[in-house]
């Protein structure tokens, strides 16, 4: 699926979270209930929630476990998303179970905006794959992630960084033959595309395990035209 087709919705109206009971912290399992069709399934609790900073900024990915912890323990100041996940508890000696309701998106109440002091985002290798959409920056083949090689466009042994700007995926034989050259030393090697560092937004994009349609919306809306995000398949 195309993320640039994606058709931009409107973001529910934010909602508090004040009905949520304290108490139960402890979920054993984890159900979804789609609005559209008010069909209740079981999912797996691999399910992320994208957790905001008070300025409305990404400021991490929560488990289900993180939270339902976050939502019983008042940690939520209002979530968005046309999707609604519950939760359910134990019991209580009364007899009642604990249920939360959670949407993709969830504001952490008190959360500072401290994403901006770092001056870069993380850099993996799963992160420049799929920056790259798995492809080798030099011969242009798509590749398995085993097959694949984080390269120093300028190589470190002539002094090139270890940063998002100066590394591309390149393939386990063009890495090789470029060797510790700069890809104009190198012949018949030139770049196909240039890396960049993704902004803040497509980082949360590329470290997402399953991106929820909602999430996706909001961070995508976000990022620059020259991201690859564009190309995701
Ligand atoms: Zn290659």
């Amino acid at each position: 699926m195309l993320v640039a087709s994606w058709r931009a919705r409107r973001l529910a109206k934010p909602e508090t979270a004040g009905s949520i009971p304290a108490g139960h912290t402890r979920f054993n399992r984890v159900r979804i209930n789609t609005n559209a069709s008010q069909r209740r399934e079981k999912v797996k609790t691999m399910v992320q929630i994208l957790g905001l900073d008070v300025a409305g900024n990404p400021a991490q990915w929560l488990s289900a476990e993180q939270a339902v912890t976050k939502a019983v323990t008042g940690g939520i100041a209002w979530q968005w998303g046309d999707r609604i996940f519950v939760f359910r508890g134990g019991w209580n000696r009364r007899g009642e179970r604990s249920i939360v309701e959670l949407r993709p998106i969830v504001a952490l109440a008190g959360r500072k905006s401290d994403v901006w002091m770092r001056e870069e985002l993380p850099l993996t290798n799963a992160l420049l794959f799929r920056r790259d959409r798995y492809t080798c920056a030099y011969c242009g083949g798509r590749f398995s992630p085993r097959d694949l090689s984080r390269d120093h466009v300028i190589p470190r042994v002539q002094g090139g960084k270890d940063v998002w700007t100066n590394v591309v995926t390149a393939c386990r034989a063009c890495n090789q033959r470029k060797g510790g050259r700069r890809p104009e030393q190198a012949r018949g090697l030139s770049l196909l595309f240039v890396p960049y560092a993704p902004c803040l937004w497509e980082h949360f994009i590329l470290s997402s395990r399953e991106i929820l349609a909602d999430q996706m919306d909001f961070l995508v809306a976000r990022v620059p035209e020259y991201s690859r995000v564009f190309g995701l398949a």
